[in-house]
């Protein structure tokens, strides 16, 4: 993780909140560089948290337009975010909305082997349900698997004001 934030007192560093942020927020938005243009595209994720290395599990269909991006650039920013909750107050500058989010950098890798997305699906049904699946080959072979390694990462909390 690389501390950085404006609002200081806002970043999360606690790994426990970091975590349960992870678990709870389910959609991943991923930012790639397609040539000279931005592309973000919405997807499920699934993560692991490992000798303090963070790495997203994603899967989708074997082909579409993020693929043919990362197959030429694999360079990955991505935003998480849950506990969105927006309030309000008695002038327009009162409003906002609370939230819990991380914003990352890293690098995604395609799986090319059966084993690979096996593991990489197992880590996805594990964060977006709390449950254990298990796959064949002939059922990861009609999906792609792609692993982002995560290189930094910051965590943000912004909490509802006490008055809202
Ligand atoms: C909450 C949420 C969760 C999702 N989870 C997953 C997931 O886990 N796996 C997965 O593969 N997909 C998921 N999707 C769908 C995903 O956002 C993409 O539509 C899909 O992955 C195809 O992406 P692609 O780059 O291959 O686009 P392509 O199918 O190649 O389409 C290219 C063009 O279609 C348009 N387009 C693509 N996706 C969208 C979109 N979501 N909304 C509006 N226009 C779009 C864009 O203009 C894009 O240039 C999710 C979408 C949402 C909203």
């Amino acid at each position: 993780m690389k501390p950085g934030l404006t609002r200081r007192e806002r970043e999360v560093t606690d790994i426990n909140e970091i975590l349960r942020i992870l678990d709870k927020a389910k959609i991943v938005h991923i930012g790639l560089i397609d040539g000279d243009e931005p592309y973000v595209v919405p997807m499920n994720y699934g993560y692991t948290y490992e000798n303090e290395k963070l790495t997203l599990y994603l899967h989708g269909a074997t082909e579409g337009k993020k693929l043919d991006i990362m197959r030429v650039n694999p360079k990955v920013f991505f935003s998480i975010e849950c506990d969105v909750e927006p309030f309000s107050g008695s002038v327009a500058c009162q409003y906002g909305t609370s939230y819990s989010s991380i914003m990352g950098k890293g690098k995604a890798v395609i799986s090319e082997t059966p084993e690979e997305k096996m593991q990489g699906l197992t880590f996805f049904m594990k964060t977006q349900t709390g449950l254990d699946f298990d796959f064949n080959e002939r059922l990861v072979s009609a999906v792609s698997v792609i692993k982002i390694e995560v290189s930094e990462f910051t965590a943000k909390h912004r909490p509802k004001p006490i008055n809202a």
